[in-house]
């Protein structure tokens, strides 16, 4: 009997690593090649409109759309030089990944023939058919359609024959359909709210962006194997497998030599990923085997979003080309640790002042403690929510599953800001601050030198932890949209902010001074969000114990946590800082249950059909083969020696019975399961049920399979082992 999995075993040994042409040029010289950046705009369009364009980039006034054909005809000269021949608009919907829709530049030249042309009008909005994307009932299909519209702080690109447009996704009511509209209301609601807070220490500051630094964890698995493996080719993951003897034990893989194969893909991967503009930076193995990282430099917050997603399709292109394939799925394997997408965030002047790093001076400190604690106070008010952000039916099995980040959010200072903090807090408030005469403020802040993070000190397992000059949001899922976690953090910062202004100019509208108020503030906000300070084990019991008694969110069911987006603290704060209306938060959640119970539904069906179609006839055929060796062992040596002989044999023919039956009741049940759960009306009823009734009956059955590896006969297993998938490259 022909076995796929020796068959594909064999294919992934005679492989080799592909030979990559590095370009000649430096990496400086290939850099956004295909992109069409400041440079190339300068270039191919009319001073003019190179100057409306870089006033609609730079500071967010409107688009004139009497330049809009000016910018077309530039972009297309610019794209067909490159040999674009068609256009795309770029978004992205509330399912993973990107949408893109091809349209060639040809028109109707009205004489019978054909010409090429791009207009304004095509390069500002367009309406893809698109009624199948996900929108939580917002968009009656017959009624409205959604349209697209351009970006223009995030440049076009080209990949292979295609200019790319990076658009938002909205219907016809105004509605997002997607992340990036939210994404660019909240930086737009933070930039406004961090730029009057501000002015408080640099008046001359016009403008304050959000950065984004991320890291991508990803696994990669030869693809013949992963062919041989149903369930990563349909869910992403392996429903079953037994751990490998070795797998990361000896931490021998984690910054370890790049396997060949792999370093050409990572060659290859960074070469056209700094062609489209993507600012690599570091590559590594990460702590399982088969596992690995990728950094580029940190972003503008809406670019380093477009980025990461363009990264993730371009990932997929090129491991295919190396006859791999990638794992963005945030725990492919049981028992070794899951991957995920470390969000580096910080708040950044137009005039280059870094907010959340200090200062030299004690106004740069105290501008550095208020960004801090505020960031804290959107921490701690909104952690639920942030948790919600990060959660998936993927992500599900990395939170909270004793590997980082704990399913609480919770932050972690360092010692020496949390010392400063209690410093603040707890001082004599004349000995803190007192008026100097003419020579201005004197601040008894300590002075905080440059480098003053620890790095013995840095907490792993700290879900959102300060990393120096900025905040690392470690919940993020490998698979994610960063945009997701990004709303959330900062429009809760956006509010923080407001917040605070408010507060202070009511004091200083009585009378009181300013940094005496600012100062008041402060010492307010750092009693208040102390709850959200800890410096612990995030693993340990006791911390949920404390977590919960601080009035944490500890909720662990994936669409239970969903339901913060609906609390009315968090509505308040998206209608407030104009970023998402109650509609669309309803519908966006309606997206994220389904999202989920479909996810569930189509592993559990996997689930059952690995199980009865491989597992059980495999199992069984090697305890028929079993059996016959018993039996011709009682024709040989007569019943009772024949079988006292056997006894190994009878009691692994015994076992696989038992496990079998055991299996085949699970898949059964686990199929009653979903059939109740599909019963039901709710989006988020029938959600819950899947989480709560589905998804442990698949556990349950994995481990009867798992058991069943370790005794059947290694020649007869039809899919390929963890040890397989994990180092073969
Ligand atoms: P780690 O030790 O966590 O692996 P790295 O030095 O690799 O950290 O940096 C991780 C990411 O953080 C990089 O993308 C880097 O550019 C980014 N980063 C550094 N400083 C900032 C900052 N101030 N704001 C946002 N991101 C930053
Ligand atoms: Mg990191």
């Amino acid at each position: 009997m022909a076995n796929l999995r020796f068959e594909a075993v064999e294919e992934a040994f005679k492989k080799r690593p592909l030979e990559v042409n590095t370009p000649k040029e430096r990496p400086g010289d290939f850099y956004a090649k295909y992109v069409f950046n400041r440079a190339k705009m300068y270039k191919y369009l009319p001073v003019d409109v190179y100057q409306k364009l870089v006033d609609v980039i730079d500071n967010g006034t409107r688009l004139d759309r009497s330049i809009a054909d000016a910018v077309a005809q530039g972009m297309k000269k610019w794209a067909e030089e490159h040999g674009a021949t068609h256009y795309t608009h770029w978004f992205q919907p509330l399912t993973e990944g990107t949408a893109e829709k091809h349209d060639a530049f040809v028109e109707h030249d009205g004489k019978g023939g054909m010409m090429e042309e791009f207009s304004g009008k095509l390069l500002v909005q367009q309406e893809p058919d698109a009624s199948s994307f996900p929108n939580g009932g917002i968009r009656n299909t017959f009624e409205a359609r959604g349209y697209s519209a351009w970006d223009p702080t995030s440049p076009v690109f080209i990949i292979d024959d295609t200019l790319c447009i990076p658009t938002i996704f909205i219907s016809y009511t105004g509605e997002a359909l997607d992340y990036k509209a939210p994404l660019l209301k909240a930086l737009h609601a933070v930039n406004v709210a961090a730029t009057k807070v501000c002015h408080y220490f640099y008046p001359e500051v016009r403008q304050v962006h959000s950065n984004l630094g991320w890291e991508q964890e990803y696994f990669l698995v030869d693809e013949d194997l992963y062919f041989a493996r149903p369930d990563l080719m349909l869910t992403g993951r392996t429903l079953m497998g037994h751990d490998s003897a070795k797998n990361q034990q000896m931490d021998d893989h984690y910054f370890g030599t790049i396997p060949e194969r792999v370093q050409a893909f990572m060659k290859d991967l960074e070469i056209q990923a700094l062609e489209l503009g993507i600012p690599c930076k570091t590559r590594h193995n990460e702590v399982a085997p088969g596992q690995f990282e990728l950094a580029p430099i940190f972003e503008e917050c809406n670019l380093a979003v477009d980025h990461n997603m363009l990264l993730m399709s371009l990932m997929k292109k090129i491991a295919h080309k190396h006859s791999f394939r990638v794992l963005l799925h945030e725990k492919p394997f049981d028992g070794i640790n899951g991957s995920g997408k470390h969000n580096n965030w910080s708040l950044c002047t137009d005039n280059g002042i870094l907010l959340h790093a200090a200062g030299k001076t004690p106004a740069d400190n105290l501008r550095f403690v208020v960004f801090i604690v505020e960031t804290l106070m959107a921490v701690y008010r909104h952690n639920g929510l942030l948790k919600a952000s990060v959660m998936s039916a993927t992500n599900d099995h990395r939170l909270g599953a004793n590997e980082a980040p704990p399913a609480i959010i919770s932050s972690f200072l360092g010692r020496q800001i949390s010392d400063l903090l209690d410093h603040i807090e707890k001082a004599d408030k004349d000995n803190l601050f007192n008026l100097s005469g003419k020579t201005g403020m004197q601040l008894d802040i300590p002075e905080i030198p440059e480098l003053f993070i620890d790095n013995t000190d840095r907490n792993r397992t700290s879900p959102f932890a300060f990393t120096g000059n900025r905040f690392e949001f470690r919940a993020v899922g490998s698979e994610a949209n960063c945009a997701a976690a990004m709303i959330v953090l900062n429009t809760a910062v956006a509010e923080a902010l407001t917040d605070f202004a408010e507060r202070v100019d009511t004091l200083t509208a009585k009378g009181e001074e300013q940094t005496s108020a600012i100062i008041d503030i402060l010492r307010e906000d750092i009693k208040a969000c102390k709850p959200i300070r800890f410096d612990g084990n995030g693993y340990s019991d006791e911390w949920k114990e404390e977590a919960a008694r601080r009035g944490l969110d500890c909720e662990p069911s994936c669409p239970v946590c969903f339901d913060r987006y609906l609390d009315r603290e968090s509505i308040r704060m998206f209608e407030q800082m104009n970023v998402m209306s109650h509609n669309e938060l309803e519908a966006r959640n309606e997206v994220k249950w389904e999202t989920y119970t479909k996810k569930i539904q189509i592993e559990a069906r996997v689930m059952g059909d690995l199980a009865m179609n491989h597992i059980i006839p495999v199992a069984t055929h090697y305890q028929s083969q079993l059996a016959k060796n018993v039996q011709n062992m009682v024709d040989i040596f007569g019943d009772v020696e024949g079988k006292q002989l056997s006894e190994r044999n009878i009691k692994i023919i015994r076992e696989i019975a038992e496990r079998t039956n055991i299996i085949e009741s699970g898949v059964e049940e686990l199929v009653n399961a979903r059939k109740n759960a599909n019963k039901i009306g709710s989006q988020r009823e029938k959600a819950v049920a899947y989480h709560d009734t589905v998804a442990p009956k698949m556990e349950a059955i994995r481990y009867q399979i798992d058991k069943l590896e370790l005794v059947v006969s290694d020649e007869l297993w039809t899919l390929p082992k963890y040890r397989e998938l994990l180092f073969i490259r």
